[in-house]
């Protein structure tokens, strides 16, 4: 999530809203389809007013939707005419805007953390609190979630001649998830980083994982990030991680100066089109 805009977006959904019974017609309309290869697809919501863009990751025998975007037009006919494979929706963290067309999905996957796992019910069912969902932003409640696979950090996930390793990034949220293929060079990383104002819950955390994500990227890994500050694939490379990683430091040594005040509070820059705020609701 991102919230620059945040009164203007909530205008602009309560409207879309409205029509909410869309046809398929509609919802491929809306969805922005990308081919980033072959096996990699982008599917952006650039009407959207925080453009989310989700990510339809194919195997042989599987398929990866990271993220299904905040639920506006089902996105599940737009996913069956890209693929016949099984999917897994896969969350990179539980904030509204990112599993709002999970519970249309048979198969559920989110980072295997003990505080998480034992808030399932009997059923099976896990339920977002609404301070892990954020939905009351865009006036939504969160459906309970069937979640079948607990994907631990560092565990790899083989979706048939491609398999992707677990990364848990807390910083924007606690339970935050990235998913690396390494032999693609792909990063997916949900809202940790884009271009944009980044949303910083837990500045040491933030840091930390920073370094996890360094630790497996090189310089020319495509790191595929939630949200696009115009339209297009929002892609950025291991340079801005670095960036991150200087700001949060001089952050931390109190030497970095705002340079106007977000939705959060003070604005920090990273680089030309990064900057972050740090936000105690997160
Ligand atoms: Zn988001």
């Amino acid at each position: 999530m991102k919230i620059r805009n945040l009164w203007q977006g909530i205008a602009l959904v309560s409207i879309s809203l409205l029509g909410m019974a869309c046809s398929y017609a509609d919802s491929s309309r809306y969805y922005d389809i990308h081919y980033v290869d072959k096996h990699t697809v982008a599917i952006g919501e650039p009407e959207y007013y925080q453009k989310n863009y989700n990510y339809l990751i194919l195997g042989e025998s599987q398929a990866i939707l990271f993220d299904s975007g905040p639920g506006v037009h089902n996105v599940r006919p737009v996913i069956e005419s890209l693929t016949s494979l099984p999917v897994i929706a896969a969350a990179s963290h539980l904030h509204f805007d990112h599993i709002g067309n999970h519970h249309l999905f048979d198969e559920i996957a989110i980072v295997d953390l003990p505080e998480l796992k034992s808030r399932v019910d009997k059923k099976g069912r896990f339920l977002p609190t609404q301070p892990e969902f954020l939905g009351f932003i865009d006036q939504l409640t969160p459906h309970a979630l069937l979640v079948t696979q607990w994907w631990q950090a560092g565990a790899t996930i083989d979706i048939g001649n491609r398999t992707l390793e677990v990364l848990h990034i807390p910083g924007h949220t606690p339970s935050s998830m990235a998913i690396f293929d390494r032999s693609r060079n792909q990063l997916f990383v949900g809202d940790f980083i884009y271009p944009g104002s980044l949303l910083v819950g837990d500045v040491d955390a933030y840091i930390h994982s920073t370094q996890t994500l360094l630790d497996v990227v090189s310089e020319d890994t495509k790191i595929f990030t939630a949200h696009a500050l115009s339209s297009g694939v929002p892609l950025l490379y291991r340079k801005d991680l670095e960036d991150l990683a200087v700001a949060l430091k001089r952050f931390k040594q109190g030497a970095l100066k705002s340079t106007r005040n977000g939705e959060c509070g003070p604005t920090y820059p990273v680089n030309k089109q990064i900057t972050f705020e740090v936000c105690d609701f997160l």
